[in-house]
């Protein structure tokens, strides 16, 4: 899996996703990566196709708890309180995964930076890279702001908003947006 530098939409929006898989973000749901499949869904969703997974391979249960500790990390980069505090964490966490950047050839663009790993790694580096170096690239682009919790009382979700406007306000907008326009809803009609 190619991780691009310039390219962090992709990567930001899948932390945003898994994180937001997390048991704490809707405890009622519980934990929405509860198993193997589950975690093959997301990356589906977001168009990943990690090395670590090549020809078919299935997850384990053990690369399963890997990617829900890395989660946690991934949740406190982005609850860190300050832009430095936020690029510390995420160094940190980058550091775990032998790797270096290198300028390579590309078709469409002449060049592109590319995170290259030193050495065969697992699906959690591939995702750490990924993951590590879109939050940077959002924050140097976007900035800080774009780092928010979700706007939905009932939801402890945060989100990476890499839209144009950067208005987006709910961590799952289909879910939490929908319980708030409910809300709304019933209020207006008991007024009415
Ligand atoms: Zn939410």
């Amino acid at each position: 899996m190619q991780v691009v530098l310039d390219d962090y939409v992709v990567g930001a929006s899948f932390a945003t996703d898994l994180v937001n898989t997390s048991p704490r973000v809707w405890v009622e749901a519980g934990d929405a990566l509860r198993d193997p499949q589950a975690l093959h869904d997301l990356l589906d969703e977001h168009g990943l196709s990690p090395d670590a997974l090549r020809n078919g391979r299935r997850l384990t249960g053990g690369e399963l708890a890997d990617v829900q500790a890395l989660r946690e990390e991934i949740r406190s980069i982005l609850d860190a309180p300050t832009s430095d505090e936020l690029v510390d964490r995420t160094d940190q966490l980058l550091q775990t995964v032998p790797h270096h950047v290198r300028l390579v050839p590309d078709a469409q663009f002449d060049y592109r930076w590319n995170a290259l790993p030193d050495r065969r790694i697992d699906l959690t580096g591939e995702l750490t890279l990924l993951i590590g170096y879109s939050l940077l690239g959002t924050l140097r682009t976007l900035g800080y702001e774009r780092f928010r919790p979700c706007a939905s009382p009932t939801c402890n979700g945060v989100f990476v908003d890499t839209s144009r406007g950067g208005r987006r306000r709910y961590c799952m907008p289909a879910l939490c947006g929908n319980r708030i326009n409910v809300a709304n809803h019933r209020q207006r009609q008991r007024r009415t």
